[in-house]
């Protein structure tokens, strides 16, 4: 008798159901597992066999076939040994309902008892997505599970709670409060604030503007001047996540098995620090068994890319396409996958090797040629991708020394990023989009209308600084933010003359 066992595979940060279908045939006892496993899964043959035994069950005498349907689609992890087992046991006449709208998902240890697994959230979304009603999951992974609603979750500690459940001792149904989860959110205290920060209006004010409008802005100025400390103060300023927004990036981190089990929704915008260092697919995503990189990890938050100009130029220009297209695609060898990556890139860089050229105190020593060569390393289509690019000077021993001027606290700027967001939430309720970076050229044309005097002094600067159309249209939504802060409908020339400061390239 064939019997069959639901449960699902991640494709990217989704993922679809899974039937499991076990055979036994009257043959030398072995077990063998169709329908393209990855070794992780193939592996699961010794992890059931001896959970089973482990569990007090008996294991078929003869030879065992598995079968994951649909078989076009690759299954990886070890989320496949319950509904393996469960397969099994119904085979071998245990009373678990032969009920299709139940799934499991987990993996077994040779005891019989159920391990935490990655991407359960993803998994029971998409599960439910396909009706399911039930779920079964490893009981570290239930509140996880229980984020998504309207499905019953039940976290279980061992395979032979699950068999107990149906006969006569149920497990308790995991439950929880989301909006709690997001409430506590409000209450976060954060480790870097803006008025620790002394001085460095201009470059505040820049980082507002980006963190209001979501745009990609890059700090050039010497070693000192507070470029990475600014960095990680915008977290700060950024506003809450949306649930839909929070949940997505649950998915993201759920896969990436980097959830806590306790308080499993990810509440906070992410801010990911990357080292030039770093491999590219660790930074981009990838690898033999494809993981979301940082720019994943930073969706919806900041990626934040130190020193940018030691890079490897390959990886700048691989960050090209998410950049303009707000995901990734890894390909691999029969099909491909998407991750989300809208992220706000934050750059820092030196103005010149050494780092002193302009500056007040020290002497550059960099030949032409060497600060050229520098500079070069950031391509133009890159450069075009940032919104902002701002001058950070080193403090003079003056302004460093000096306690009576206070700095704004975060909460204070961030009141302000808020208010803007809201505002461009409201305008593009129906375009699908939350912010003004976002916008595409037809959007540009409808939300950034700009009147004669504005045209005309934007013919003027096109000339004078040679913009490309695409550094145009973001002077546009950059213009379209400095508006928003100041809660005015339309574009001014001086929001215009605003954003355009802002785009003249490195000193
Ligand atoms: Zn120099």
């Amino acid at each position: 008798m064939v019997t069959k066992a639901i449960t699902a595979a991640t494709i990217g940060i989704n993922s679809c159901k899974i039937e499991v279908e076990v055979d036994v045939t009257n043959s030398l006892p072995n077990i063998s597992i169709v329908g393209l496993p990855d070794s992780a899964v193939s592996e699961a043959k010794e992890r059931v066999h001896s959970a089973i035994k482990n569990s007090g069950f008996t294991f078929p005498t003869g030879k065992v076939i598995v079968n994951l349907a649909p078989a076009d689609i690759r299954k990886e992890g070890t989320n496949f040994d319950l509904p393996i087992a469960i397969g099994i046991l119904k085979e071998q006449g245990i009373l678990i309902p032969d009920d299709l709208t139940i799934a499991f998902l987990g993996e077994l240890s040779l005891d019989g008892s159920l391990r935490k697994i990655n991407g359960v959230l993803p998994l029971v979304s998409g599960l439910k997505n396909c009706g399911i009603k039930t779920v079964f999951v490893p009981y570290e992974n239930a509140k996880e599970a229980a984020l998504v609603q309207d499905i019953n979750v039940y976290g279980a500690k061992h395979l032979g709670d699950i068999v107990n459940h149906f006969a006569e001792i149920p497990i308790v149904k995991t439950t929880v409060d989301i909006n709690k989860y997001l409430e506590e959110n409000s209450q976060t205290e954060y480790s870097y604030d803006f008025k620790d920060v002394k001085g460095q209006q201009k470059a505040k004010k820049a980082l507002e503007i980006a963190a209001a409008g979501g745009h990609n802005i890059l700090m050039s100025g010497s070693p000192g001047s507070g470029k990475t400390l600014m960095a990680k103060c915008m977290a700060s300023i950024l506003p809450p996540l949306e649930l839909q927004e929070a949940m997505e990036l649950t998915k993201i981190y759920s896969i990436s098995g980097l959830l806590q089990s306790d308080n499993p929704l990810m509440t906070k915008r992410p801010y990911r620090s990357v080292h030039h260092t770093a491999s590219q697919n660790g930074i981009i995503g990838g690898g033999s068994n494809p993981k979301p990189g940082e720019i994943t990890l930073a969706h919806r938050g900041v990626l934040f890319l130190d020193e940018i100009a030691e890079f490897p130029r390959q990886v700048l220009e691989v960050l090209r396409q998410p950049l303009e297209d707000g995901e990734v695609v890894i390909s691999r060898a029969k099909n491909s996958i998407k991750y989300p990556a809208k992220f706000m890139l934050v750059g820092a860089m030196n103005p010149c090797p050494c780092g002193f050229l302009g500056d007040k105190e020290k002497d550059c020593t960099c030949s032409d040629f060497q600060i050229q060569r520098y500079r070069s390393k950031l391509s133009g289509p890159l450069l075009d991708r940032i919104d902002l690019i701002v001058n950070v000077p080193r403090l003079t021993t003056e302004e460093l020394i000096n306690t009576k001027t206070k700095a704004e606290p975060s909460y204070e700027i961030r009141k302000r990023v808020v208010k803007a967001r809201k505002i461009q939430a409201k305008r593009y309720e129906n375009e699908g989009i939350l912010t003004n970076s976002e916008l595409n050229s037809k959007q540009i044309k409808l939300f950034c209308k700009l009147d004669t005097k504005c045209s005309d002094f934007m013919k003027v600067a096109a000339q004078k600084y040679q913009l490309s159309g695409r550094k145009y249209d973001r002077i546009l939504k950059l213009a379209r933010t400095i508006a928003d802060l100041n809660h005015q409908e339309n574009i001014t020339v001086e929001h215009l003359s605003q954003a355009l400061q802002y785009r003249v390239d490195i000193a």
